[in-house]
């Protein structure tokens, strides 16, 4: 009997100590307003309370395209697909008075953006957009989506009605589509019945690449400038249609974090950022402070993170008349875990950015007619600003593709830009009508345009949250002159086409390719993939009046398995495909090189290997994915760290190593890899491989060691002290062999190059293996700290060098960043290409 007792006595004092964690909508809703009947609820659509499972996008897009269905407050639009083929959504909440009147509400908004606007906005509504979870693992911002979105669908009473009367609330649940799907997947496969907050459960310990990334593994919040991704380019374009007043950006942080709402660190803002900016969010920030203190959640602001790289969604709208707020809360990844604050449930996390959200609506209404008179004014003083006039130039005579690329970004931010009317030179880089555009200074995105183009080395400070430098003339190594007079301009353009190509005509003896196109890579894979012999030229030749420069493919008529006549529809076909233009030539009797000659290096096809997994930076290694596989259709095989030493290598010409942390390959993957380049093959690698081959002894590079020690640095100093010798990401110029094969397709003597890291590389003894050199005055753009600039000097950025019948490469700097460093992409081609040549 005894023993029964104290059994029964067990499980009720275990049931006692499993904790509850359940919670049911009005955990979530404020209690003074009542709930239209009609409005189905989230549980009514996705089958279960918010916060009891991680939402899917799929019953995320459900529950919304619901909503819309039954309120007539909410409207919703398909914006186009993520890379999975997600649907990236837009919900318009407003009054059904205002959607009646939805377009000419919004022409409304946008002339507060226009030349010479002085309207009243006394009656006009406030504008805000709203959007949840860019980082897919950050998931508490997209499920507190589904109770933000019901209660401003069934919220009743006066308090609403005025809310939605003035205001219109552009909704975008989730902005990372593709991410949240992974991430909730995760989270839902490992909880538990009885849930278990012991941080070491699987639950809370993602497997790489995790879900805060999209598809190809990028950090969306990155983007919002470049604009490369699909979902960036959706929200874009809704933020250029409507121009919000305010723009929030939902996120979490480490989970022993509380919550933060900016204003970030002062000094860190971008000085572009109108003063007023700051003092607005500081304004707002009040109401989310009142909001919290009502629930007694604990929170913060100004202790970190910025507002200065406009590539974040917290900062984009701050060059554009606007208030980016950034939300993060401390996540609890899973279901509930151990936290410094106690157990930090999910619906916990999710109350606080629905409350949040809230807090920033209540903020929008009370302060619109300030929000709305700052954005007035914003464009009126940007106008004065640009009515210094002058235009920008920008082109690249050998390379239409990429600045038809350059000239995408501009459009999608809506920037004017204008044929050129005639070619001219200038400080000896010509600027060809067709190759080149031109931005006028004097018009609405003035200020958008500066923050694009500027060259920025000094900084009131020196830390920075992500990059100090993106200046898109230079990451897209484009000629350009920015002092130009209007009068270069021709016909504005009004829809950007792409470049026309010359298609060759059937040629009986050769075809030639110059290498400079940034579409060039694509239309060769294609050509070697056929199985046709293709070779490269080492050195500039002229023919039939035309000067080929160092790296031109050659496609001779003669021994090939398509006949002459296949041959040429087949080179039609690829100089469409791939946008290029291809020569047919009738000779092989040159100036320089004959077509004959042994200067010309029979190609390969290439079979790539890129490694990933574990121990790999996911951002670089998908950066090389996207290039590869969306750019140049040239097919990759993701080889795993996990099961890399089961693999047999020899099917592939090109194994990529990107950056990693620790020992991304062990001792035995350093032997295999040896002899598969002792074999033949081209080993390519970033960053720290170059550790790791040098380690393992199959590149011989010396990196400099700083001895460097502390003076006059206080603790409370140490933090600042080491962060100001971060090389965040600023923007350095190199010289150019341009003899070397690495160095093909290059038209200039000098290529600026991104770099986020402090490794400096020693030169080669031999010049001729130095075809990549830091200048000894390499700082174009962003932060880097005097001595770090000394010890960049003069060293090298690329590497090569022989092993048995192989190559092994490497480079100091990530050629790939972020999908919008086209300018340097084409080094990576070269080494995949031409890697046998070097
Ligand atoms: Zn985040």
């Amino acid at each position: 009997m005894k023993d029964i007792f104290s059994l029964l006595f067990l499980i009720v004092s275990f049931n006692l100590f499993a904790q509850d964690y359940s919670v049911n909508l009005d955990y979530y809703l404020p209690t003074d307003v009542s709930y239209h009947k009609d409005i189905p609820t989230p549980k009514s659509i996705i089958g279960h309370e918010v916060g009891e499972w991680h939402i899917s996008h799929d019953k995320l897009a459900q529950y919304m395209f619901a909503l819309a269905n039954a309120s007539n407050r909410v409207t919703i639009e398909d914006r186009g697909n993520t890379f999975e083929g997600r649907p990236l959504l837009l919900l318009t909440i407003t009054s059904p008075t205002n959607h009646n009147n939805i377009d000419q509400l919004r022409k409304e908004h946008v002339s507060l953006t226009e030349a010479g606007a002085g309207k009243s906005v006394d009656n006009m509504p406030v504008v805000v957009y709203q959007g949840f979870s860019i980082h897919g693992n950050e998931a508490s911002g997209s499920n507190a989506a589904l109770a933000v979105a019901y209660y401003l669908a069934a919220a009743q009473g006066p308090k609403i009605d005025d809310l939605l009367k003035n205001t219109i609330i552009l909704f975008d649940p989730s902005y990372n589509p593709d991410g949240l799907q992974r991430f909730a997947y995760w989270a839902n496969i490992h909880k538990n019945k009885n849930i278990n907050p012991d941080p070491n459960d699987r639950e809370y310990n993602e497997i790489w690449p995790g879900g805060r990334t999209n598809h190809y593994w990028f950090d969306m919040n990155r983007d919002w400038l470049p604009a490369q991704l699909p979902e960036s380019q959706a929200r874009v374009k809704t933020f250029h249609q409507w121009y919000p007043n305010i723009l929030t950006d939902h996120h979490e942080m480490g989970t022993n974090a509380t919550f933060f709402f900016q204003p970030g660190i002062p000094s860190r803002t971008h000085p572009l950022t109108p003063t007023k900016n700051q003092e607005l969010t500081g304004d707002i920030a009040e109401f989310h402070a009142n909001a919290f203190n009502k629930i007694g959640s604990l929170y913060y602001s100004k202790e970190n993170f910025d507002d200065f790289y406009y590539g974040k969604g917290s900062t984009f709208p701050d060059i554009n008349g606007g208030i980016g707020i950034l939300f993060e809360q401390a996540s609890s990844r899973g279901h509930a875990q151990e936290s410094d604050n106690g157990i930090l449930t999910f619906p916990f996390a999710i109350r606080n950015q629905f409350t949040a959200a809230l807090s920033t609506l209540e903020a929008a209404v009370s302060l619109r007619t300030q929000l709305l008179e700052y954005q007035q004014q914003f464009y009126k003083d940007s106008q004065k600003e640009a009515s210094v006039g002058g235009a920008i130039v920008f082109g690249d005579e050998k390379d239409a593709n990429k600045v038809f690329h350059l000239a995408e970004i501009l459009k999608r931010h809506q920037i004017e830009f204008y044929e050129l009317k005639e070619d001219f030179s200038k400080n000896g880089k010509t600027f060809r009508k067709g190759y080149s555009y031109v931005i006028p200074k004097n018009q609405k995105q003035h200020r958008l345009i500066n923050a694009m183009f500027e060259k920025r080395t000094t900084f009131k400070d020196s830390l920075f949250y992500d990059i100090s430098a993106w200046t898109f003339s230079l990451a897209f190594n484009m000629d350009c002159s920015e002092n130009e007079s209007t009068n270069k301009k021709g016909a504005v353009v009004s829809e950007l086409k792409k470049p026309t190509i010359i298609t060759p005509k059937t040629s009986n003896y050769a075809y030639l390719m110059e290498w400079h196109d940034y579409n060039t890579p694509k239309a060769l894979n294609k050509l070697l993939n056929k199985g046709l012999n293709v070779k490269v030229g080492l050195k500039p030749f002229s023919v039939e009046n035309k000067k080929y420069d160092y790296g031109t493919i050659l496609i001779p008529v003669q021994n090939q398995n398509l006949s002459q006549t296949e041959l040429s529809e087949f080179i039609n076909t690829v100089a469409k495909e791939s946008n290029v233009t291809i020569t047919s030539v009738s000779t092989g009797l040159t100036e320089g090189i004959d077509l004959g000659s042994s200067n010309f290096k029979k190609l390969e096809a290439q079979k790539v290997a890129l490694i990933v997994g574990q121990g790999i930076t996911p951002y670089d290694a998908g950066e090389i994915w996207h290039l590869l596989d969306q750019r140049y259709d040239i097919q990759v095989t993701k080889l795993d760290t996990r099961t890399f030493n089961r693999v047999d290598l020899s099917r592939y010409t090109d194994i990529i190593l990107p950056n990693s942390w620790g020992n991304a390959l062990d001792k035995e993957a350093a032997e295999k890899i040896k002899t598969w380049v002792k074999n033949g093959g081209t080993l390519i690698g970033y960053k720290n491989a170059g550790k790791w081959f040098a380690n393992n002894d199959l590149l011989n590079v010396k990196f400099k060691t700083k001895k460097d020690s502390a003076q006059n640095i206080s603790f409370e100093q140490k933090r600042n002290y080491f962060g100001a010798q971060v090389i965040g990401g600023a923007i350095f110029e190199t010289k150019l062999d341009r003899s070397h094969p690495i160095a093909f397709g290059f038209k200039n003597n000098t290529l600026p190059v991104f770099r986020n890291s402090t490794l400096f590389m020693e030169t080669d003894k031999n010049s001729y293996n130095n075809p990549i050199l830091y200048t000894e005055d390499p700082l174009l753009g962003g932060y880097i700290s005097q001595k770090n600039l000394e010890e960049l000097k003069n060293t090298a950025m690329f590497k090569v060098g022989g092993l048995g019948s192989g190559n092994v490469i490497y480079f100091t700097d990530n050629t790939n960043f972020r999908a919008f460093w086209y300018g340097t992409n084409k080094l990576l081609m070269n080494a995949i290409f031409f890697g046998e040549e070097m």
